[in-house]
């Protein structure tokens, strides 16, 4: 099992840092959780495409957490020339209406589509990729999810649960993937020490958290609930007992050399595993992280 981290950024504009993206190698299957703008450049960079792609999760509707969907979607229907299977995608409500809004008929993309299914022009391509006219929709097969719901695949199995962000007006999941070869736990964005979240990141090998700001930074308590925090964070992974945190959602304020060490080392005063700070396209290897401590 492999975890490539595809966006580490935030809905601020960074060329270093996409917004929000994870792939998950496991068993026969590539999983996609989140696709914020950028995370499709960088699975592409990772050496994968969307054809790859068969089941994506997405945490919440925020934007930077689901703005390159529409372009997995798309591309992976264009190079497969109904060739691969219909992508699968879990997520909160209204995750469905989005999708309608996006691919349906008078969907965003409806006329694109109808274009390229009727276009002779279009169809040659497709049938140069080894489709076979005529071409059908796009058809994600999407089913909402909430906390509790559970999710199989080949060899592995995804837990919802909650997240502490921006509800009510979003619903905001986290997940837990479970497997022969490890587990993990990406907390989507989640503030404050969320207890659900703790349940949830029980005893995995890696937790991945939201660590927006330094702690104590927070202008108001309700922030500090929604998001994350690097203290926050350091007793969310010792409660749960994860073996290995990954930080990840950075403010460019706090992603500097100085403040980066400090907070890792601070981490480190509250919690006995491993600690990474991270990077788009770091690869982590759950056998290795099994193997040593960093
Ligand atoms: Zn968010």
């Amino acid at each position: 099992m492999k975890i490539t981290l595809l966006g580490t950024g935030t809905p601020a504009p960074s060329l270093t840092r996409q917004s929000s993206g994870y792939l998950i190698e496991v068993g026969g299957d590539l999983i996609v959780m989140d696709h914020g703008p950028g995370a499709h450049h960088r699975l592409i960079e990772s050496g994968y495409r969307a054809v790859d792609v068969g089941y994506v999760f997405i945490s919440h509707l925020h934007y930077d957490h689901c703005m390159d969907f529409a372009r997995l979607v798309l591309q992976r229907w264009d190079m497969g020339a109904d060739r691969i299977p219909d992508l699968k995608v879990y997520g909160p409500a209204p995750i469905a209406r989005m999708t309608e809004l996006l691919f349906g008929e008078d969907g965003v993309y409806g006329p694109d589509i109808r274009a390229r299914i009727e276009h002779e022009s279009s169809i040659f391509v497709f049938e140069e990729r080894g489709g076979k006219p005529p071409r059908k929709r796009p058809a994600p097969r999407v089913k909402e999810v909430k906390a509790g719901d559970v999710v199989e695949g080949d060899g592995w199995r995804v837990t919802v649960g909650n997240a502490s962000h921006v509800q009510p007006q979003l619903e905001c999941l986290a997940f837990r993937l479970d497997s022969d070869e490890g587990s993990m736990c990406y907390s989507g964005d989640s503030g404050g020490v969320c207890e659900g979240l703790i349940e949830l990141a029980r005893g995995c090998d890696v937790a991945i958290l939201m660590n927006h700001y330094f702690s104590g930074g927070e202008p108001t308590a309700s922030y500090r609930a929604a998001c994350g925090n690097h203290l926050d964070n350091a007793a969310i992974a010792r409660r749960a007992g994860v073996k290995t945190l990954v930080l990840t959602h950075f403010l460019a304020q706090i992603d500097q050399p100085g403040v980066r060490e400090r907070i890792i080392h601070e981490v480190k005063q509250e919690f006995d595993g491993n600690v990474i700070w991270g990077e788009d396209l770091m690869r982590l290897e759950i056998s290795r992280l099994k193997e040593k401590r960093l």
